[in-house]
Formats: C-alpha cells, sequence, structure tokens
C-alpha cells in the first residue's frame, strides 16, 4: 500500500519509507517508459523527488508563501494548516480581495499576512518554502524566481501525501473524478474508516491527526495537482483512472502532456500497486503498458450495477468505483446495494424539481460541448427543452448542435455564446430554438416551452463565468428559479 510514516527520515537522497513492505526505497528514476514532459514542463527529471525535504519535516518557523488562495478550499486549507503548524505564511493572489471574500474570511484568524491584487516578488525571492495552488500557470515566472532563489516548490496534495499515513486511492480522468471519487468514498466506507478529499473541494490536509494507518484515503486528483507529484515521487497505491481526453491543452501544452501529467498518478507505483483503467477508452487502455504492478480493467460491457442516476457514462463511473473497491474488502452485493441508493452530485444532471409533469434536471456542472453531449445521451427516450450558452470560450458546438438537432424539442439559448450556438442550431433549420436575454429570462422561457411528461435540462455546455461566480451558483439560480 501507499505509506509513509511521518515524519519521513531524513537524508540527502529523499527516500521514502514503506512499512508495508518495511524497506526505505529510494525515489525511483524517472520511467523511460512513460513520456517525459514536453512543453511548459515545470518539473525536470533531475528533479523527481529531490526537491529538498521541506514537504515532510517540521515547518515551524519557515517561511512559507501559498500562491494562489483560491475560492474552491485549496488555498484556504492548506494556509490554515500551515499556519497551525507555527509556520510564517504569506498568501499571495493576483486577484482582489473582493473577488476572494469567502476565502479571505476563511484565514482571517491564521495570523497569516496576505498580499492580494497581485503578487510581490518579495514574497517569492524570500520564502523557503512554495505551495503553489494547481490553478497557477505551470510557467509562471513568480515559480520561477523562487525556485531561482532557492525555495522548495511544492503543492497542497504532496503534503497532504507526504504525512498521511493511510492507504491512498487516487482517482483521475479527465471526466467523472468526482462522482467516481464520491461513489468509492461510500463503497469503501463499508469496509473501513474513510476520508474523501482532493479536487472534490474538501482539502484533508486539516484532518491528518484523525487518519490512522488503517484509515482509508480517497483523493480525487486534477491533471494539475498530479502535474506536481514528481516533486514528490510518490503515487497512491491504488490509482484510477476513468478516460482522457483533450482538455486544458492550453495549461499542459499538448495532449502527451497532459496524459504524461495524468500517468503521474501511477509513475511511481510498485510491484505491489494496483491501476484501474477504462477499458472502453483507447488512451486510457494504453496506460497498462506503463504500469509497474497490477491493471484491473472495468467498462461498459462488465455486470450492470441498477443505478439511480442516469446516463452510460454514470455506469462507467460505478464500474470504476467497484473494480478499486474490491481490492479493498467491498464484496459485490454491498457495493449493488450502496451504488443503487447513491443519489448522484449536486449540479451532474441532478433532478431538482418536478412540476406539473414536467421534470427539471440541473446539469450546470456540464460546462462544455462534450459534457452536454453526455447528459443529451442519458435521456433518450424523453422529449427535451434544453438551456444552453454561458462564457464563450471558443469551444467548436457543430456536433453539440447536431445532437440537440436529433434530440431536443426545443432549445433555449443564453449568455454570451448564446448567439454563436442559436446560429448553429439556425443553420440545421431544426429544432425550435428561443434565445435569451439573460440566465431567469432562458429558465423562465423553458418554463412556457415544457409540456407534461418532458424534462427541461440545464446543460449550459460552458462555463458560467459571464453571468455567474461558478457553476454552483448557477445551478442553485436554476433550483431556485424553477421552484418559484
Ligand atoms: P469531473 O470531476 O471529472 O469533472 P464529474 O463526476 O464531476 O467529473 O462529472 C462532470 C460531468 O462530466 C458530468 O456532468 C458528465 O457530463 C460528465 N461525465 C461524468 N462521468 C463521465 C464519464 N465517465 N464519461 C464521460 N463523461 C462523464
Amino acid at each position: 500500500m501507499y505509506r509513509l510514516a511521518p515524519p519521513a527520515p531524513q537524508s540527502p537522497s529523499h527516500c521514502h519509507y514503506c512499512p508495508a513492505r518495511n524497506v526505505y526505497n529510494p525515489p525511483r528514476k524517472s520511467s523511460a517508459r512513460i513520456a517525459s514532459f514536453t512543453v511548459r514542463a515545470a518539473i525536470r527529471d533531475s528533479e523527481i523527488g529531490r526537491m529538498g525535504s521541506l514537504v515532510n519535516q517540521d515547518l515551524a518557523g519557515r517561511r512559507v508563501t501559498v500562491m494562489g488562495l483560491g475560492r474552491f478550499g485549496g488555498g484556504v486549507g492548506v494556509a490554515r494548516w500551515l499556519a497551525r503548524q507555527g509556520a510564517r505564511v504569506t498568501v499571495s493572489d493576483s486577484a482582489p480581495a473582493s473577488e476572494l471574500a469567502e476565502s479571505v474570511r476563511a484565514v482571517a484568524d491564521t495570523g497569516a499576512v496576505l498580499h492580494l491584487g497581485g503578487h510581490d516578488e518579495a514574497d517569492f525571492t524570500g520564502c523557503e518554502l512554495l505551495v503553489v495552488n494547481p490553478a497557477v500557470p505551470f510557467d509562471s515566472p513568480f515559480v520561477t524566481l523562487a525556485r531561482q532563489a532557492g525555495a522548495e516548490l511544492t503543492t497542497e496534495v504532496n503534503l497532504f501525501l507526504a504525512r498521511c499515513r493511510a492507504t491512498v486511492v487516487g482517482v483521475t480522468g479527465s471526466a467523472g473524478k468526482s462522482t467516481t471519487t464520491t461513489m468509492l468514498g461510500r463503497l469503501l466506507a463499508r469496509s473501513g474508516r474513510t476520508h474523501v478529499g482532493g479536487n472534490v473541494g474538501v482539502s484533508l490536509l486539516g484532518r491528518l491527526d484523525h487518519i490512522g494507518p488503517g484509515d482509508m484515503v480517497v483523493l480525487e486528483l486534477s491533471s494539475f495537482q498530479l502535474h506536481y507529484l514528481p516533486l514528490l515521487g510518490l503515487s497512491p497505491h491504488l490509482a484510477v483512472v476513468t478516460n482522457l481526453k483533450a482538455v486544458h491543452l492550453e495549461r499542459h501544452g499538448s495532449f502527451e502532456a497532459y496524459v504524461a501529467d495524468k500517468a503521474n498518478i501511477f509513475r511511481f507505483q510498485g510491484g505491489d500497486d494496483v491501476l484501474v483503467l477504462n477499458r472502453d477508452d483507447p488512451p486510457t487502455a494504453a496506460l497498462a503498458g506503463q504500469a509497474a504492478g497490477a491493471v484491473e480493467f472495468f467498462g461498459l460491457d462488465d455486470e450492470p450495477f441498477e443505478l439511480r442516476i442516469p446516463g452510460r457514462h454514470n455506469q462507467a463511473n460505478a464500474q470504476a468505483a467497484w473494480r478499486a473497491a474490491s481490492h479493498l474488502g467491498v464484496d459485490r452485493q454491498t457495493a449493488a446495494e450502496v451504488l443503487a441508493e447513491f443519489p448522484g452530485l449536486p449540479h451532474r444532471l441532478e433532478t431538482v424539481a418536478k412540476r406539473g409533469g414536467v421534470r427539471y434536471v440541473n446539469d450546470s456542472k456540464c460546462t462544455s460541448p462534450g459534457e452536454a453531449l453526455v447528459a443529451l445521451e442519458s435521456f433518450e427516450s424523453t422529449p427535451l427543452v434544453v438551456i444552453v450558452g454561458g462564457k464563450d470560450v471558443g469551444a467548436d458546438f457543430g456536433q453539440l448542435c447536431s445532437a440537440l438537432a436529433d434530440r431536443a424539442r426545443v432549445v433555449v439559448t443564453t449568455g454570451q455564446s448564446g448567439p454563436r450556438i442559436a446560429a448553429g442550431l439556425g443553420r440545421l433549420g431544426r429544432p425550435e430554438v428561443i434565445e435569451t436575454a439573460d440566465f431567469a429570462a432562458a429558465v423562465a422561457a423553458a418554463r412556457r416551452a415544457a409540456r407534461a411528461g418532458e424534462i427541461v435540462l440545464l446543460s449550459p455546455a460552458c462555463p458560467s463565468y459571464d453571468q455567474f461566480h461558478n457553476y454552483r451558483r448557477r445551478g442553485e439560480a436554476f433550483s431556485r428559479l424553477v421552484s418559484e
């Protein structure tokens, strides 16, 4: 199992203690089997597992800069935890305090120095440890500055993994991470004490004292978080990859670089470790050739589970979670019970109201055309009124428009990208399109258009930032507006 006794022994080569095997494992060198970073690489192979040792040392009195407070909890979690360790914490964020109000309040009592609305060079040249938020560009000049000045670079996830003594299961993929992670957390909770965190929005650093060696941790890991895993040189013992699509290429530079970062989730596994892969997704299945340990496949041909949540994609997520859970003491009967009860996550094909024979489904987490296609496929036999549109990030709506023409009875467009989607549908000549000025008008139009027996589906296919703070606020607005 992936285990590391805290604090790890001090040694110049930053060795890792593995109680399960009772050996010290020197970090493995970069494996030739896994493609090296190609472009915009923040981490060179020579630095793997060799970035000094602050990551698992006592941080009391250390000068630590947290770059990126953020709005989703990661920056807050690490700043609070560092302050509790007695570190001298500075938080630097390019966003002004007004945009970070909630997070600022959450660290107000920590004594951390906040430098917001821009970065101050001195915070980077003067720190010993730089904790970078995964949202920060890999090639940030401030990160370079800190490293040139001798600071060690790490992340909230790396700090956690370096200290966590539990069995760690990592879940990544382009889509389905949160759903699979949450399903897996529920399955494992039937066989032992389980903690769920990471990219799902929960920092587990603050819970380290409550996570014992016999516990299980399920961590959702994004490609941005995984990018920094080589600095630690460790992978979870059990790793799950749901699927791989060409997303976030503006950050990673190429699909190959993106896949290489995703592959860090098993890059440092040993022979006893397990990698769970999607056999239906060729780029994911191809990772099997790079695995050091056992490889287990899941797919839609596997015996299906009865699920409350719709869609083949959720069946795939259930199969992924089951395949991982079966290695950690969960039997099929228990899995079937737990998965049958799983209500799904908010804002992902979530039924939020039933009124006048119309079902209202909130899929606000759907921020790309690909996700909207998945949603449309999930309701094959029900007539749909679909609300689409949001922040225009230049996505190609061609395939989505064709699917909407086939699947929707009415499409309501809204937001910055609304006119572009309406134009695409106009060229196809169907279905009926209602263009609206803002989100409330879109929901009102969809309510008026829907007939009994139909579904009003909010699958925006775009980010929410043109009209909302984030996708959660958009989903909440939808739920409120359909219940009024
Ligand atoms: P992530 O955490 O990777 O963003 P989520 O579980 O939050 O994934 O699901 C977000 C959206 O991604 C869903 O609303 C759905 O549109 C799509 N999705 C979820 N699981 C899958 C899957 N296995 N395959 C393809 N698309 C999926």
